[in-house]
């Protein structure tokens, strides 16, 4: 059977429409005055899912929603899945794709695909919709930053271990997660913004009423657990 999930405004404009396979990635829509992103390309298992396309593609007309954008936090095969990626296309053809660099390999067949190095600034209804290249759990990692609320991929918070850290493969050094979590850290002050709100794209970890900037210094810890 066919498991429909329930939408969830996690905060104002910022709506969890489902969380797929056994990992539980969210895809998100981010949305404001009628126009939305598309957050997350997750796999998922179609003989007992609905796929994240069509509840997208159902969610957007329901809600009258022009999707301009579609986006992915990292290149991790929870988070980025082709065959979600062209389905997701198909439900929204005229959606540009932004994505990191790092990308271009996986997601260079897509249609519409912009690749960023750094950041890049977006625009949702008149609302900026921040991507920031922050490697910490993985190399592509893109912070999403929007309405005041920053959703920050896998990054693990409050300590400056990673769960790649042992994986030569794919881990991040010292130095760029240092570099990452500074980045990040100045955020708020380059940008005179403020974030109040801190939500993994797991849909596993929610924060409210924090403070962005020391939770970033906090970050820089070196902390066993995790
Ligand atoms: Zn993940």
């Amino acid at each position: 059977m066919i498991k429909r999930t329930r939408v969830q405004e996690w905060s104002k404009g910022v709506l969890l429409m489902g969380r797929f396979e056994w990992f539980g990635t969210g895809c998100w829509l981010l949305t404001h005055n009628g126009v939305g992103a598309i957050l997350e390309l997750p796999p998922y298992s179609p003989d007992h899912q609905e796929s994240p396309a069509t509840k997208a593609y159902n969610v957007c007309k329901k809600r009258k929603i022009d999707v301009k954008y579609i986006l992915c936090t990292h290149t991790h095969i929870d988070h980025y899945n082709a065959k979600t990626a062209r389905e997701m296309q198909g439900a929204f053809p005229r959606a540009e794709v932004h994505l990191q660099r790092g990308f271009e390999g996986i997601a260079g067949m897509l249609n519409n695909v912009y690749f960023f190095d750094h950041d890049s600034k977006l625009d949702i209804g008149g609302e900026p919709l921040y991507l920031v290249h922050a490697p910490k759990h993985s190399w592509t990692d893109t912070n999403v930053i929007f309405k005041g609320t920053a959703i920050m991929g896998d990054w693990e918070l409050n300590t400056l271990r990673s769960a790649h850290d042992d994986k030569p493969r794919y881990a991040v050094p010292k130095d760029a997660k240092i570099a990452a979590i500074d980045k990040m850290s100045r955020f708020e002050h380059d940008h005179k913004y403020h974030i109040h709100k801190v939500f993994s794209v797991h849909a596993n970890d929610r924060r409210e009423n924090i403070d962005f900037t020391a939770l970033m210094h906090d970050t820089k810890v070196d902390r066993a657990s995790f």
